[in-house]
């Protein structure tokens, strides 16, 4: 198999747009990305052929909206490489997922507990355990950041002990790109018997995850950073923990039984899946993840790695600019800063010409404050990118410091 970027491109019907009169150039990648027509026709097809509530009707659109909805939960599970079905539950997108796990975390903790997550989180990833140790009287400590945006490992082997009860760590850094060395940062923690979060907003959007390698409890994520539909994400949980963990929303399917004054819980994945679910998005997503995996893996790793080896290199000679985050192992995303501007400036005039990035503090406040700047603008990449536009994004900075000067 091999990798063909316009093949790809036709695909993603909204390439096609211009912004005033400019081929819209789209590097706002982990924000969202764009979605491919089979995932848009995943979408109308639910909603022209089988559009039904699941799991509990006695006819045929039921059924077989039910066995396509089960049936994305089996391609979720096969992408992970999850050991059992039963462990992958739908979610909203990674921030339910993160809050499912920490309202019951809450609930767990006891005072003078510690919880440790990271000084590069995402606020959906900080905000939330910031809010389970308040709610139980734990201490959260954070893993600092290195000059190059890396996770300074020797710190985090300190602050492991007999008092961590949860370690949460980004897979990526979705404002530098960093990619974190989850697998034996999961090993330290799994030493002092700490449970493990990955936050895979980032993570699962590059390719193929493992979290039976990986070895954590926890793995969340979200559709729309991986070629899917909005609204809908997994958090998958190894079952001997989730089918212990404090239950979270409740409401029908949720229960097994109920009386008046009390309720008992469904089984796994239901357990967690209060309400009708969003079953369009859950199919749509099970069709992402299929259109994705069929490519030739190595291929888009390789065309990613090109792009974001290429925009670095102009970056580094492009004068007045500076590169905040410059991991050893990094993918998908280049964030800096120029001498003259602030980010939404850059970000601004960028759009004048049909370049889309993201400009700010990319949810991650502390990490801003760490690299003393307001934010950043952030290009980030995805499989339907091309060298060409990063020539594009470049040819486009050098008028906007132009305009600035
Ligand atoms: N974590 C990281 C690293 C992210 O990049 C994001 C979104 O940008 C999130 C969490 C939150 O994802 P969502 O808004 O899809 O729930």
């Amino acid at each position: 198999m091999s990798f063909d970027v316009s093949a790809i491109r036709e695909q993603f019907p909204i390439l096609k747009r211009e912004i005033d009169g400019k081929p819209l150039v789209y590097l706002d990648n982990a924000a969202t990305t764009q979605k491919p027509q089979c995932v848009i026709d995943a979408l109308v097809d639910y909603y022209t052929s089988c559009n039904s509530n699941v799991h509990r009707g006695a006819h045929r659109l039921a059924d077989e909206a039910t066995r396509r909805f089960e049936a994305a939960r089996d391609i979720v599970k096969d992408f992970i490489n999850a050991p059992k079905r039963e462990e992958v539950i739908w979610t909203t997108g990674t921030t339910e997922g993160i809050n499912i796990i920490a309202n019951g975390l809450g609930k767990l903790l006891q005072p003078g507990d510690e919880v440790i997550a990271t000084g590069m989180d995402h606020h959906a990833n900080l905000v939330t355990w910031q809010q389970a140790c308040k709610a139980s009287g734990a201490s959260l400590k954070t893993v600092p950041v290195t000059d190059e945006g890396e996770l300074d490992q020797a710190a985090y082997a300190q602050m492991l002990g007999e008092k961590t009860k949860f370690v949460a760590i980004p897979h990526v850094s979705n404002a530098l790109g960093t990619v974190n060395p989850v697998q034996q940062m999961t090993a330290q923690a799994k030493q002092v018997g700490a449970w493990v979060l990955i936050d895979g907003a980032q993570g699962a959007t590059h390719g193929w995850v493992d979290v039976q390698a990986i070895g954590c409890d926890f793995y969340v994520f979200s559709a729309h950073k991986l070629y899917g539909p909005m609204g809908i994400g997994v958090l998958w949980g190894k079952e001997a923990v989730l089918a212990d963990w404090p239950v979270w929303r409740t409401g029908g399917e949720m229960i097994a039984t109920v009386t008046l004054q009390d309720a008992t819980w469904n089984v796994l994945p239901y357990r967690f899946e209060a309400g009708t679910p969003n079953v369009a998005d859950a199919i749509a997503m099970g069709e992402a993840i299929r259109w994705f995996t069929a490519l030739d893996q190595e291929a888009v790793a390789a065309h990613e790695k090109a792009l974001l080896d290429y925009a670095t290199q102009l970056a580094n000679e492009f004068e007045g600019l500076t590169i905040i985050g410059k991991a050893k192992h990094k993918i998908g995303v280049l964030s800096f800063v120029l001498d003259q501007g602030h980010p939404a400036d850059i970000g601004f005039l960028l759009d004048r010409q049909g370049i889309a990035v993201r400009t700010g503090d990319h949810c991650a406040q502390p990490l801003m404050a760490r690299f003393n700047v307001p934010g950043t603008a952030r290009a980030s990449f995805a499989i339907y990118n091309t060298l060409e536009e990063v020539d594009a994004l470049f040819a486009a900075l050098k008028k906007v410091r132009t305009m600035l000067a």
